[in-house]
């Protein structure tokens, strides 16, 4: 088993186009490490240059103490999982599972061994006589991981594995990834563009936008202090609300609304910011702490989700013209029309609320979670160890 170091690699396709810029990266031994970003990021070209199926430009690559940069892939030790898995049809399960060893002359009862270890860690044990076709989405997903698996490489590289499967199956074998992982603890570089699994299977997560790197932190880290807007805006569902807003004299004022500042969560000195309020922190006021600041807003749209009622509403303001925010958003749809001078927002209330569409209430701001953003930059204005309450 070995770590994966990524050092300052760029990638510029024929034509010109820098698909990923001077990236740096590491996974340690043993992490899963996920890449994830909107599409077109860069990651899946990424993941190429790691795995030898796309030279570098520029830069090293390192799988353990072996530089592998110019190693065609069948010398990297790794095994790659990809969405189009392509088993192979006239085979069985066994035969497709022992393939890989097959070719490498790995002795038959090797095979065979190693072939039954990996079917019973993946419960495919009942299945080893059947074909690709008499297997459902799931279980052909777990053939291609079992055959991965199969080779013990020193790391795997997988690229959108479960975005076939539907919705549910996803979920399952999500858990199923996460379980295998910790059981086989062999360094991962797992690719995708859903920021909820990327969240709930990496160890770490690497956030990356327009072929460059934004962050590199825990799920709870990425979350909590978003290096910076386009982190904040892509980390988090439903995404955060941000708007336009000006720091003044310990205040901070967006929307035609005025709120006093926690001064332990609040930017050094008077300037104009990007507001960001992940929706959880706004609560309808009649089910939060009295003592908290309010705005009042009116009700245009009520999705009850069970756990959780999502109200939304506009805000008067001006939109935000960050490039960053817009690509971060672009699969978020906007629920309502929003203009040049009205901005979407989104409270996460409790599923008691009262509240009812077309009605005014009041929302109840939890200050100690605001997020401040320069709005040239987009960096993030408050320290990175953001004292907590
Ligand atoms: P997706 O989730 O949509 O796959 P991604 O983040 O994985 O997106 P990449 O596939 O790495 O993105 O592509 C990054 C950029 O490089 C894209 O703009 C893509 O059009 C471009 N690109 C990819 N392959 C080539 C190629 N062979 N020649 C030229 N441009 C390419």
């Amino acid at each position: 088993m070995s770590g994966i170091l990524i050092d300052h690699v760029t990638k510029v396709f024929p034509g010109g186009f820098k698909a990923v810029d001077d990236v740096s990266l590491e996974a340690h031994q043993g992490e899963f490490m996920v890449l994830v970003g909107p599409s077109g990021c860069g990651k899946t070209t990424l993941l190429r240059m790691t795995a030898g199926l796309e030279d570098v430009t520029s830069g090293h690559i390192a799988i353990g103490d072996r530089d592998v940069t110019w190693l065609p892939p069948g010398k990297r030790d790794i095994a790659m999982v990809f969405q189009n898995y392509a088993l192979y049809p006239h085979m069985n399960v066994q035969a497709n599972l022992g393939y890989g060893l097959k070719v490498r002359r790995t002795p038959r009862a090797e095979v065979k061994s190693r072939v039954n270890e990996v079917a019973r860690l993946l419960g495919l044990n009942e299945m080893l006589a059947r074909r690709p076709a008499a297997l459902s989405g799931g279980q052909r997903q777990r053939v291609a991981m079992g055959r991965a698996i199969v080779r013990e490489p020193a790391a795997f590289l997988m690229d959108e594995p479960l975005s076939n499967l539907d919705a549910k199956l996803r979920v399952g074998m999500r858990g199923e990834l996460a379980r295998l992982h910790r059981r086989l603890g062999v360094t991962t570089i797992y690719v995708t563009h859903d920021q909820v699994e990327a969240m709930t299977l990496g160890s770490r997560v690497a956030v990356m936008h327009d072929g460059t790197i934004q962050q590199v932190d825990t799920p709870q880290a990425l979350y909590r202090r978003p290096a910076n807007v386009f982190v904040a805006a892509f980390i988090g569902s439903p995404a955060m609300n941000l708007v336009e807003a000006s720091v003044v004299e310990g205040k901070v004022e967006f929307a035609g609304q005025t709120l006093a500042l926690d001064p332990r969560r609040a930017p050094a000195g008077d300037r104009h910011v990007v507001l960001g309020i992940r929706p959880e922190h706004l609560e309808d006021s009649e089910l939060a702490d009295p003592g908290l600041p309010r705005i009042e807003i009116s009700v245009a749209v009520l999705e009850e989700l069970g756990s959780e009622t999502d109200a939304i509403f506009m805000l008067d303001a001006e939109r935000l013209e960050l490039e960053a925010i817009r690509d971060a958003n672009e699969n978020e749809d906007a629920t309502l029309i929003a203009d040049d001078r009205r901005v979407q927002f989104t409270a996460r209330l409790d599923p008691r609320t009262r509240a009812r569409v077309g009605e005014r209430i009041q929302l109840a701001v939890d200050m100690t979670h605001l997020h401040f953003f320069d709005p040239e930059t987009g960096a993030n204005l408050l320290p990175e160890q953001p004292v907590t309450v």
